[in-house]
């Protein structure tokens, strides 16, 4: 290998070649990869692109490259993944936090004023990313986190670090919660279609399916948290839900059904239907 390639800009510009196939973002990725096998940010790989790393290091940035051409998520080769401008740690057992769920952690915020310190719920919290982002904006709201998966409960925990207002319980949905009187229920459970072709792309089969699939055309979780949902809520909370681009209607349909008002479906970033808000008025 010429000195040229050994060196943090030639490494990076073999491995966004080799990254092409598996990635829309190679040259990102390459660098996120480096920078973490050298425990150092990216604006080092540009401030030092003709340093040469050790050999150690350049063999374990190849394994990692590899496992990454082998359709390994990002998030799992470097065990964090930022969400709400937290860095979370994340391992295989949780679903990789999505950009577009910080939707729903948006509109919780814009349901409550500032001063309001209200009980909150977040079912299936996986990471912990949804419970986080809420307890890191508004210390005084108090926030039960549950997920089925101790596994996911554990690496949620493991990511609250100094945040006091959260706890977890782990059990499946409901089930767990010691309190009936919430202001606000919020939940991005799973809901895929087992037969969804989208299942077979290599990142998400890396993804822990429990936290991605639901029986009945991907509804079936959905349709039992707004079924319960009424509970669990005190009048005039809100039930806010992460649900698939094509589901809006279904959901609104059952929310009317259950008599919940003020029912607004939210756009992601690619302008799907992503997320749907209603408030439940009835004792
Ligand atoms: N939005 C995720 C995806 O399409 C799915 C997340 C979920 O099932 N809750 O990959």
């Amino acid at each position: 290998m010429p000195p040229s390639e050994k060196n943090i800009d030639g490494l990076l510009r073999e491995a966004t070649r080799h990254l092409q196939a598996a990635t829309d973002s190679p040259r990102l990725d390459a660098e996120l990869l480096l920078a973490y096998v050298l425990r150092r940010d990216r604006v080092y790989l540009y401030t030092y692109p003709e340093s040469l790393p050790p050999a150690d290091q350049r063999d374990c940035f190849h394994a990692l490259l590899q496992r990454r051409r082998q359709g390994e998520p990002l998030a799992y080769l470097t065990g964090f993944k930022e969400f709400w401008s937290l860095s979370l740690s994340i391992t295989p057992q949780v679903l990789i936090p999505r950009p577009e769920t910080e939707l729903l952690v948006e509109l919780a915020l814009a349901c409550f004023t500032q001063q309001q310190s209200i009980n909150v719920a977040d079912l299936g919290t996986g990471s912990g990313a949804i419970a986080l982002a809420l307890a890191h904006e508004r210390p005084h709201w108090r926030i039960t986190a549950t997920d089925i998966s101790t596994p996911a409960l554990e690496v949620a925990r493991s990511n609250a670090q100094m945040l006091e207002n959260v706890q977890f319980l782990a059990g499946h949905w409901f089930v767990p919660l010691n309190t009936k009187r919430l202001h606000l229920i919020i939940s991005n459970p799973p809901y895929i279609d087992s037969h969804d072709p989208h299942l077979q792309q290599p990142e998400l089969r890396h993804e822990p399916q429990q936290a991605l699939v639901s029986p009945a055309h991907g509804l079936k979780d959905i349709m039992h948290i707004i079924d319960n949902t009424p509970q669990h809520l005190l009048a005039g909370g809100f039930l806010i839900l992460e649900h698939g681009f094509d589901q809006g209607s279904t959901v609104r349909k059952r929310l009317r059904d259950k008599g919940f008002s003020a029912i607004s479906t939210h756009h992601d970033l690619a302008g799907h239907e992503r997320a749907t808000l209603a408030r439940w008025d009835a004792e």
